[in-house]
């Protein structure tokens, strides 16, 4: 069996190799420290009956971990560049399959049904482009795939601002849609060394444990999000002052009134304050007085 490929040494005869060159653009900062990687894979529990998505290997640093412990690893990677060096550095492990496509425009639906029909549970692990770290999470919990959890090493105030409680200054509209499909906890922080380039943010592993319903019960999915989204828009705002500025319009300012004392939320409290569950009732309350 070939050395591992997430050390310092390996990393570079592998780059030099190939020619390959790093773009920036791409969030391409790679993982040569075997114990992080151990770390991540430990903390993702995915076990040898289980399948793993990946997103954006890189030269497959993880990747080469996750086939360790899983049954079978899809890998989504964008840059064409890096195909041929992944069927090298990754021609011992027969249970990968190397997919070339933007993640955000791939059927991962469809590839689950081809790739793991005969494995126990699915869970995302990946080291993130952070360029693109909020849509990537979002467009995975929206999608509503059959995920046991996703767990990813993304900018450490990212990971803040997801697994925040109300009440704090990181608690938002990230905080509260991801944890509407998920339980959110940072696992680790993580040094900038032990990546190749060093990233100039501190960086920390976020475990998703995906929740089999939503944590709360609302009449219009669609609507719910559309109304805390509203309440964020002007962080300084009343929850009324931005219900009627981005939601609905001056006409119907009485409307909002009545909806937030059928909620039980009074119209001066800032979006910053209220629960998932306060935010549920005020969404349906809402769209009950506006149908
Ligand atoms: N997994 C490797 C590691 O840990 O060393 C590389 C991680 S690097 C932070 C991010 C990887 O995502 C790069 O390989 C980059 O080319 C790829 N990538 C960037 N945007 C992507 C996208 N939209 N879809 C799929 N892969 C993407």
């Amino acid at each position: 069996m070939s050395k591992d490929i997430a050390t310092p040494a390996r990393t570079k005869e592998i780059l030099a190799k190939h020619q390959f060159h790093l773009k920036k653009s791409l969030g391409q900062n790679f993982l040569i420290d075997l114990n992080i990687l151990h770390h991540i894979v430990d903390a993702s529990g995915i076990s040898e009956r289980d399948g793993v998505i990946e997103i954006g290997p890189g030269i497959g640093a993880l990747t080469e971990q996750l086939a360790k412990k899983a049954k079978q690893v899809v890998a989504f990677e964008i840059d064409d560049r890096l195909i041929p060096v992944l069927e090298d550095t990754l021609s011992p492990y027969p249970n990968i399959r190397i997919i070339h496509s933007d993640v955000l425009k791939a059927d991962i639906a469809e590839v689950i049904k081809q790739s793991f029909s005969d494995v126990e549970k699915i869970h995302v692990v990946a080291n993130l482009p952070y360029y693109v770290t909020t849509p990537i999470l979002m467009s995975l919990l929206e999608a509503h795939l059959p995920l046991e959890s996703i767990t990813v090493m993304i900018q450490a105030e990212v990971a803040d601002r997801i697994s925040a409680n109300p009440g704090t200054k990181e608690y938002g509209a990230l905080s509260i849609a991801a944890q509407y499909y998920a339980e959110a906890k940072t696992m680790l922080t993580v040094p900038a060394t032990v990546f190749v380039p060093q990233p100039r943010v501190d960086s920390a592993v976020l475990r998703l444990q995906i929740r089999e319903k939503p944590a709360v019960d609302v009449m219009d999915e669609k609507w719910f999000f559309e109304v805390f989204h509203a309440c964020f828009a002007n962080r300084r705002k009343t929850i009324l002052n931005n219900l009627v500025h981005n939601l609905v319009g001056k006409e119907k300012k009485s409307l909002i009134e009545e909806s937030l004392a059928q909620a039980g939320v009074d119209p001066i409290r800032r979006g910053e304050t209220l629960s998932l569950e306060e935010f549920a009732a005020l969404s349906d309350a809402l769209y009950t007085a506006l149908g």
